[in-house]
């Protein structure tokens, strides 16, 4: 089951690379990040505390999340709604509990069975889901970069904003005790700045 293992922090590259990379190999493609809000945007709805675990992984459990061009939760279309500042606001505090990140791990490795591997996209896809992955890269991009590129992809109005959320998802990411952001010790670490896609998928297919 080959996995290419694609992760890093928000900006950094990641969906448009690991989308083009999995178009090039002719392999299915996971945003596993498109999970995690599928699951905070269910808990906005349901009126349940972004803080609690236990009723946030009985709600994963028993959510419908199918995650494709489009991404459809209990069959509704969210693919908009799961990008939305509320959504983005809180879904790394979702995010941060075990019980939730092993229900939507075994997912992903399901999926992985069902497709016979594919191109993943996280924060924990080379060192927690796949520790196997044939190829794992871990990207980054300066933090002006990684927030202009965010200003432009969420026609947010100021950049000044922007980058205050993403290092403020990137430090909660990175320092929550259960399978935080940092990059598999056997990683590649890509750094994207000033780089173009097509530059940096070569690179990545290149490692195959
Ligand atoms: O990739 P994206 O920015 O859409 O991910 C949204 C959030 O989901 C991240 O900030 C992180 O808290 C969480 N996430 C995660 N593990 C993953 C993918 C995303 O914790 N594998």
């Amino acid at each position: 089951m080959p996995v290419v293992a694609i992760d890093g922090p928000a900006g950094s590259g990641k969906s448009t690379v690991a989308r083009a990379v999995a178009r090039q190999l002719g392999v299915a493609y996971l945003d596993t990040g498109a999970m995690y809000r599928s699951v905070a945007l269910a808990a906005l709805d349901h009126g349940i505390d972004p803080s609690d675990g236990p009723a946030l992984a009985k709600l994963a459990g028993g959510l419908d999340i199918d995650v494709g061009d489009r991404v459809l939760v209990d069959g509704a279309d969210a693919t908009t709604a799961i990008r939305g500042a509320d959504v983005t606001a809180v879904v790394s505090t979702v995010s941060a509990h075990p019980e939730v990140r092993a229900e939507l791990v075994r997912r992903q490795r399901q999926w992985a069975e069902e497709h016979g591997g594919g191109v993943v996209e996280g924060r924990d896809i080379g060192t927690v889901v796949f520790p196997d992955a044939g190829v794992k890269v871990f990207l980054t991009a300066s933090e002006e970069e990684r927030a202009r590129r965010r200003q432009r992809d969420e026609q947010a109005p100021d950049v000044a904003t922007v980058a205050a959320d993403l290092a403020r998802r990137d430090s909660l990411d990175a320092s929550r005790a259960a399978s935080p952001l940092r990059p598999a010790d056997d990683a590649v670490v890509i750094d994207t700045t000033g780089r173009t896609v097509d530059d940096v998928v070569d690179e990545v297919v290149g490692l195959l």
